[in-house]
């Protein structure tokens, strides 16, 4: 089986981590360290903490933003689940903007809509979770009036995005630009990069917040280890002894280990070529489902020189979505893995026991009728010849 997306792992990385396993230090050390300086380089950003997934780093994210009970935070219902648990780790509630049936992320006109009457009813967001789907991030200009308009802060869940640019609107409206590589957004409170595997670099397990406001990187770096400061400029009491720390506030051990670091620092030299080959998966399809055009949409083509492509979703076309569920089983009976990225979030049972059923994502319901991932990796062009 062709899978949708896999690592790509090299001698060098092989040498990294056993290197690694060579160090003084497992955990850490020196590793995490030169792997979040490279992270934050790589982006634009002032600082990057790693932790032991995305899952935590929106953990995290939400806890130094101050989300508690009585919050809310809305999100794309196109996402995995983890952009909308972090704010239930947190006792808040959230809530589901549906999507643009184009960029299939946040719809911002409908964002805007539903933010004007959640100011006259109540029930404005804390943070607005935004999700890079694909790896195709967004223009930021709009979100970021509104997020200065209505007082919450924005955090960008770029799982899919590490590698891609977002993507400006030249004043002319048909040009796209290069806003800059995601990660480097000023006005965003952090970005949030995972590497899972099938991400765009792996290390196991692992994730990353990148941003670049200082004192809230200091919150993240303190709750990411028990709350537990050994700087003494920082303690509130007289330090006992030079064993003397102090733990000032309830955090988590979400800390990455060096091993995985290490890993991870050896992996981001090859981005750019992973995004490259991606890219070039995407180009191929492309040019050969052109001639399906009449049954099924391909991405938008003019995202191409800004997406990571961590996926490559085609959809059928509406009177076709009858189809999909054979058309997916064919696929995967002729040995590719296609997936679907996602399954409503408000649809999974813990969502709909809390929320009911909900009825204001009709674009989201419609995406979801019609979507099939397909095999987007470094790899693939080998495993395809291996296959023939
Ligand atoms: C993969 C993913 C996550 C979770 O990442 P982990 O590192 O597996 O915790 C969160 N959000 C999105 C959009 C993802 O694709």
């Amino acid at each position: 089986m062709i899978p949708y997306s896999c690592q790509d792992i090299s001698e060098a990385d092989v040498s990294a981590v056993v290197s690694a396993l060579n160090d003084k230090m497992l955990t850490q050390g020196s590793s995490t360290i030169l792997f979040e300086r490279a992270v934050a380089e790589y982006c634009g950003a002032a600082h990057a903490k790693a932790v032991t997934n995305a899952t935590s780093a929106l953990h995290l994210a939400c806890l130094a933003a101050g989300v508690g009970p009585g919050d809310f935070v809305w999100t794309s219902p196109n996402s995995f689940v983890a952009s909308a648990n972090c704010a239930r780790f947190c006792g808040a509630d959230v809530e589901f903007v549906d999507i643009n049936p184009i960029t299939l992320g946040i719809d911002i006109d409908l964002l805007a809509e539903k933010l004007a009457n959640a100011k006259t009813r109540g029930g404005l967001p804390k943070v607005i979770v935004v999700v890079h789907f694909a790896g195709q991030a967004p223009s930021l200009g709009s979100l970021e009036t509104l997020a200065e308009r209505y007082g919450f802060v924005i955090i960008e869940d770029a799982s899919h995005a590490l590698g891609a640019v977002y993507c400006r609107q030249a004043p002319d409206k048909k040009k796209f630009k290069s806003g800059g590589t995601v990660g480097s957004s000023k006005k965003s409170l952090c970005t949030v990069f995972s590497f899972h595997p099938v991400k765009m670099i792996t290390t196991g397990e692992g994730g990353m917040v990148v941003s670049n406001d200082s004192s809230f990187m200091r919150k993240i770096e303190l709750l990411r280890s028990h709350g537990i400061t050994r700087d003494d400029s920082n303690f509130q009491r007289l330090a006992d002894g030079k064993w003397y720390y102090e733990q000032q506030f309830l955090g988590v051990n979400y800390r990455m280990t060096d091993i995985q670091a290490a890993l991870g620092l050896s992996q981001l030299k090859r981005l750019n070529q992973f995004v490259l080959a991606r890219r070039e998966v995407a180009a191929n399809y492309y040019d050969s489902l052109a001639p399906l055009a009449n049954f099924i949409k391909l991405p938008p083509r003019r995202f191409h020189d800004f997406s990571s492509y961590h996926l490559f979703v085609i959809r059928l076309r509406s009177q076709f979505s009858y189809l999909r569920g054979r058309l997916f089983d064919y696929l995967r009976s002729s040995g590719i893995g296609v997936q679907v990225h996602y399954i409503p979030i408000y649809k999974q049972p813990y969502y709909e026991s809390l929320y009911g059923v909900n009825t204001n994502c009709p674009e989201m319901e419609k995406y979801y009728e019609t979507a099939i991932s397909l095999p987007n990796h470094t790899k693939l062009e080998k495993i395809g010849r291996a296959h023939v």
